[in-house]
């Protein structure tokens, strides 16, 4: 059997599922239908353990080649990034932060109204036992990143895309590090490894900075890729490649239907499936509130720039503690990139901020070059928690999300697609899925 389908549908093609030799030996799922919303990196894992699983795979896209936040990221896999957004004491860094109307943290004020049971639900977030309760799940994910996405890259040719230098943290004082200093400990505490270093060390490792840097750490667990995009790309080229189908289409609508689950694209058109994972990115919430249950996720917009030949180059990822932005020389250039910006799905990208980070990046390389430095931005699924969605949904157990990873999701994203690999099979997973759960949303506390 292949899709239970609307018989309109003429323009889904048949597939039959063709994994490689050493996939197909794993295939536990036989003849099962998945489909798929959302081909960003989430979405595409997902697809890439379904299909290993045996599964007839389609996964649904308004624009399965587009330019969102998975294709224009930092490219760090930032396995060591396991403390919260909200933190106690986090509120008073944040008038500062919203001073300069270019800094780190953006609000547009139209949007306030939607956003307030977000800052809610990030205010209660932000207290000792939630971050360290957050912060163990976090941990927990993120330890086993490089399980899930090393074989990954290596099955679908990426094997010599990802470089495991480690990343530098950098900061301009004593001060800034001293005042970092319990977040450092929490992540040693975690099992992050944290060594400290000084200006010297730093220089000597990345050539390029300035003598503006006073000290820094360095995180040899973190990694970086040559370029986002291209592992998007590659990863998507394999699905089809193994028998998956990417269908160009708007999911209006997700309903549960005996046995399985429905989508209703834009126009009435509807694919049935026995399972469906909603990977949405930053548009997922809509989807599971139409579903019925709770979720509270903010696009919270980035920015970056990219320059193809900036006179500079990093060994590895470096992130400016105290001006909040990061640069990682990709395959395709320095990227220059950071900022938080709520102010919903729909307002219009303010590349001023693209222009601001470069301002500040030339303060830290003196030696950079800014022309033909290409913009971007784009939309980070965000959770007050900081934790992703990876969870049945309430009303049906055929319906799987798999959003908002907010920071995190190029580095999650493998090991979300296998999460989701064993709910789909029905096997346990390797973590405890309970803080990932869709249900906290409606717990009241
Ligand atoms: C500036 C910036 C830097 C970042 N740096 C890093 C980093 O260094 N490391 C890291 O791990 N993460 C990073 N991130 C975060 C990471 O990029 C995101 O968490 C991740 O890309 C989210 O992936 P996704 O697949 O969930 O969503 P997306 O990539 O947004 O994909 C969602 C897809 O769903 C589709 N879609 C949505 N709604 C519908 C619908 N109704 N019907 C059909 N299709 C639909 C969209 O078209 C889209 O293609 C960064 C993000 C930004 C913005």
């Amino acid at each position: 059997m292949k899709f239970m389908f609307d018989s309109s549908l003429d323009w889904i093609q048949y597939t039959s599922v063709n994994v490689s030799e050493a996939c197909a030996k794993e295939n536990k799922l036989g003849e099962t239908n998945v489909i798929v919303v959302g081909a960003g990196i989430v979405g595409l894992s997902v697809a890439y353990e379904a299909l290993i699983a045996g599964a007839n795979v389609v996964v649904v896209d308004r624009d399965p080649t587009g330019n969102k936040a998975s294709f224009g990221n930092a490219g760090g896999i930032a396995v060591t990034e396991v403390i919260p957004a909200s933190v106690p004491g986090v509120w008073k860094k944040v008038p500062l932060w919203m001073m300069d109307p270019l800094g780190p943290l953006a609000l547009r004020i139209v949007h306030l109204p939607m956003l307030l049971p977000w800052l809610w639900s990030f205010a209660r977030a932000g207290t000792d036992s939630e971050v360290r309760r957050i912060s163990k799940a976090l941990a927990d994910i993120n330890r086993r990143v490089y399980d899930d996405l090393v074989p990954l890259f290596k099955e679908v040719g990426l094997a010599g895309d990802l470089l495991r230098r480690g990343a530098l943290t950098v900061y301009e004082s004593e001060n800034g590090l001293r005042n970092d200093k319990h977040e450092w400990d929490a992540k040693r505490a975690l099992g992050v490894d944290v060594q400290e270093l000084t200006a010297a060390q730093i220089r000597e490792m990345e050539p390029a900075l300035s003598p503006i840097v006073k000290n820094g750490i360095f995180t040899p667990q973190w990694s970086h890729i040559k370029d986002p995009k291209r592992v998007v790309d590659v990863l998507r080229d394999w699905v089809v490649a193994n028998g998956g189908e990417i269908v160009r289409g708007q999911v209006d609508r997700v309903a549960p239907i005996s046995d399985g689950a429905k989508i209703v694209l834009n126009g009435g058109r509807e694919i049935t499936a026995r399972k469906i994972v909603i990977a949405a990115g930053a548009w997922s919430g809509s989807i599971a509130r139409q579903l019925g249950d709770r979720v509270l996720i903010e696009s919270e917009r980035g920015y970056n720039t990219t320059i193809a030949s900036p006179g500079v180059a990093l060994e590895r990822e470096v992130i400016f503690a105290d001006r909040k932005f990061v640069a990682t020389t990709l395959s395709v250039g320095l990227r220059i990139g950071g900022a938080a910006e709520f102010g919903g799905l729909e307002a219009a990208p303010n590349y001023a901020r693209s222009k601001a980070l470069v301002k500040l990046a030339k303060h830290y390389f003196p030696g950079l070059r800014e022309e033909g430095g290409v913009e971007w931005s784009g939309h980070r699924p965000t959770t007050p928690d900081s934790l992703p969605v990876i969870s049945r949904s309430g009303p049906s157990a055929n319906i799987i999300y798999a959003f908002g990873h907010g920071h995190l999701g190029l580095t999650q994203g493998p090991t979300t697609g296998k999460i989701v690999g064993d709910l789909l099979l029905g096997r346990k997973p390797p973590i405890d899925l309970a803080p990932f759960s869709i249900a906290r949303f409606s717990h009241k506390k």
